[in-house]
């Protein structure tokens, strides 16, 4: 086997002539040793132009090459790393046109292994060169049955091994980098090995000794040389954890100078805070006490605005929690207290939603409310703005486009975000840049896991609700094959026979606005006159004038309307309480944390309620989604279970996800860590919040030097 002695030399490379010059982390990549004019313009496609970011160009994987797997023992379904010479390669025709197989047959000794690429006819040659010359090839791999002949390995990774005299490639853990075209493992390797002789001893230690002591962390030094090349696993994770542990703990000392520097500097609105007239208030407008939860998020706010500094606040809290109240008691504090009060919500038809509330419960103890959304026509519009302007209306109701550009407040003292976990802490901050400070209560429409609270909005403080008003029975939640419709619809009659009404959402059509409004009306259509014709059907989807939402919207509640064929639009904030049942068509192509949304729409009255999910879930990812909707009705357990799924990006929503981009931190598998640094970080930042002690400046510095952490610092 083409292994030899190991090497120990790693990022230790002899100085070269230019050793006594000072490098720098900002040197251009064309001067490490290696790099050179073309190699600078590959790297620049992986976005690495200094020798600091070729420092931080992390691996993404590793494989051990002390010991290869031996093809005779390799086990179908396991991923592994194999060595071997190449004994034969041949394309294969196949009965499709233009569809190419290259198939390789590799032999360690053991036995062989046939490699199996599609599309990559110019393999061919490659390998044949190979074979010609004897030399071994590195496979990495996913084990499958390959009929009657040899095992087959698929999903192939390889390299071929060429004089390794360096020792970087062969008989030692070897890092396998993100890579580009054109540029191949073993010359990043040698790159990375280059550079960690020249310039690691540029690398200064970020973090304060008593920090690495308490949290047993490596040094900074060491973490990059052994997270490029390890000399074993443990060491390996140990570096790995350091450098995580530094950029998280980078960004939460960044979020505790922002709340401390907001909570001594900015001046903002002190409320009176008569709790006496606040209770007397909430009693006369409903019919229900406030439950314990409910309560302490109120005497959070209540804490907050007395102080004379801005409330930053966010309330998390299940579907049907009842964030509404705890949002009015802000705006009632404010409006008491001769200020106005701004809502905000992701949509219009929950603006709207808001609003029909709001004017309920407000206006019978004299609060105007007014409605200032986009679509209204101009003149309506320009009135809901004169009122809005002159102080006339104590609170305005809208969607973001309230608060970014044309509105005028006479005196806006609070603003409440309800919102689709969007606005991130800079766009949060851009808030306060309008010159003056409103107090802000940022409401999630639904749970989210606490490592991302903590990412996302790690300099608010937090409220959670985590209980549910009383006498509420939990929703029933069952996966019904699409082959089970028939029965379903006929249980759903059932229960429209007992007076009930129900909903039933319309497939996902991610393609258009237009196509999910055709899928809805057909839907609805079907229904109407196939499975339910003595029925009353509605429909309401996203392309309908606002008028007939509206007017949908109100026959439903008024029980003019059984049944509501709806597409997500329904997702967020429509409440009625006689709906007991909800059908959900095609539940597979929705995410969990949108049925868990969508499920909260029912189980709002003293009625027990059902939601079905109809689904031929194939893929694991989708049965999983169903099992945990049908065995859990706790948002924030789901919310757990959705992030793990479909990782963060995702779970927020790709675009505006307000999260920073992390280089080697990944929120789910370092979730620990963030909790951690943010106590590590707050508790620094409580003994030194200028960070201005000699044992910080370090910290400082290279605060400053990362994206956020500089926005953090100089936006406010
Ligand atoms: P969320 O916005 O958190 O999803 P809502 O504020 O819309 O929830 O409240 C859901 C429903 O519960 C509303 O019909 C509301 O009137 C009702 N509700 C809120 N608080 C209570 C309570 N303490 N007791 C009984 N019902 C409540
Ligand atoms: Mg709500």
């Amino acid at each position: 086997m083409a292994v030899r002695t190991p090497t120990s030399h790693i990022g230790t490379t002899a100085p070269d002539s230019r050793s006594s010059m000072r490098r720098s982390l900002e040197d251009e990549v064309q001067y490490v040793k290696g790099v050179g004019p073309g190699g600078t313009q590959l790297l620049g496609k992986l976005g690495i132009h200094t020798a600091g970011d070729l420092l931080h160009h992390i691996p993404r994987r590793y494989e051990d090459r002390t010991s290869f797997r031996r093809i005779s023992d390799l086990r179908v379904g396991e991923f592994a790393t194999i060595s071997g010479r190449v004994v034969a390669a041949d394309n294969q025709s196949t009965s499709r046109r233009n569809f190419a197989i290259t198939k390789v047959l590799v032999d360690d000794g053991t036995a062989a292994a046939q490699l199996v690429f599609f599309q990559q006819p110019f393999l061919l040659k490659q390998f044949q060169e190979i074979q010609r010359t004897g030399r071994w090839i590195v496979v990495y791999g996913q084990a499958k049955r390959g009929g009657y002949g040899p095992i087959e390995l698929e999903r192939i990774e390889w390299e071929e091994l060429n004089d390794d005299t360096d020792g970087l490639s062969t008989n030692r853990i070897v890092p396998i980098y993100p890579a580009t075209e054109g540029i191949r493992q073993e010359r990043l390797r040698k790159i990375a090995d280059a550079v960690l002789g020249s310039h690691l001893e540029a690398v200064q230690e970020p973090l304060p000794p008593s920090i690495l002591l308490k949290h047993k962390l490596m040094d900074a030094r060491s973490a990059l040389r052994n997270v490029h090349f390890p000399s074993d696993f443990a060491t390996l994770r140990a570096a790995q954890r350091r450098l995580v542990f530094e950029e998280f703990f980078l960004l939460q000392v960044g979020l505790a100078r922002r709340r401390a520097a907001r909570s001594t500097e900015e001046k903002g609105y002190q409320f009176l805070s008569d709790t006496g007239q606040l209770r007397q208030d909430l009693n006369s407008m409903v019919p229900f006490e406030l439950t314990g939860a409910q309560k302490r998020a109120i005497d959070d706010i209540v804490a907050d605005v007395r102080t004379g500094r801005p409330m930053n606040r966010l309330i998390q809290g299940d579907v049907g929690s009842g964030k509404t109240m705890v949002a009015v008691a802000a705006m009632l504090l404010a409006v008491r207290s001769g200020f106005q009060a701004a809502l905000m919500a992701p949509t219009e038809i929950l603006a709207q939603q808001h609003a029909i509330v709001l004017r309920q419960l407000l206006e019978p103890i004299g609060i105007p409310v007014e409605l200032a959304t986009g679509s209204k026509n101009g003149k309506a519009r320009q009135f809901a703005y004169q009122n809005i302007a002159s102080g006339m209306s104590s609170i305005a109701v809208g969607t973001h486009a309230l608060i970014q550009d044309e509105v005028q407040f006479h005196r806006l003292g609070l603003v409440v975000i309800d919102e689709q976990h969007r606005f991130g802490v800079l766009q949060r901050q851009a808030l306060h840049k309008k010159g003056d400070t409103p107090h802000v209560l940022v409401m999630t429409a639904t749970p989210i896991p606490r490592t991302l609270t903590m990412t996302l909005y790690g300099d608010l403080d937090t409220s959670i609700i985590d209980e549910l008003p009383p006498g509420r029975k939990p929703i029933k939640t069952h996966w019904k094959p699409s082959s089970d419709a028939p029965n379903v619809y006929r249980a759903m009659q059932k229960l429209l026979d007992r007076g009930r009404q129900a909903y039933v959402v319309c497939p996902l059509v991610e393609e258009s606005e237009k196509l999910q409004a055709k899928a809805a009306t057909q839907l609805a259509e079907h229904i109407q006159s196939d499975l339910l014709p003595s029925y009353r059907i509605g429909l309401l989807h996203g392309q309908m004038k606002p008028d007939e939402k509206d007017d949908t919207m109100r026959r439903f509640k008024a029980r003019e309307l059984d049944v509501l064929v709806a597409t997500t639009v329904i997702e967020v904030g429509i409440d009625v309480a006689n709906a007991s049942v909800m059908v959900i068509e095609d539940a597979e192509r929705f995410g969990l944390s949108q049925l868990h949304q969508l499920r909260g729409r029912v189980g709002r009255g003293e009625h027990a309620s059902y939601c079905i999910l109809l689904a031929d879930a194939k893929s694991d990812g989708a049965r999983t989604r169903m099992h945990v909707m049908a065995e859990t009705n706790d948002g924030f357990k789901i919310a757990e279970e959705d992030l793990k799924l479909r990782g963060p990006g995702e779970f927020l929503g790709t675009k505006q996800s307000g999260l920073p981009e992390f280089y080697i931190g990944d929120l789910i598998r370092d979730n620990d860590l963030m909790d951690e640094t943010r106590r590590a970080a707050f508790s620094l930042v409580e003994s030194d919040p200028n960070l201005i002690k000699p044992e910080h400046q370090r910290l400082q510095k290279a605060l400053e030097r990362t994206k956020l952490g500089y926005e953090l610092i100089h936006v406010s």
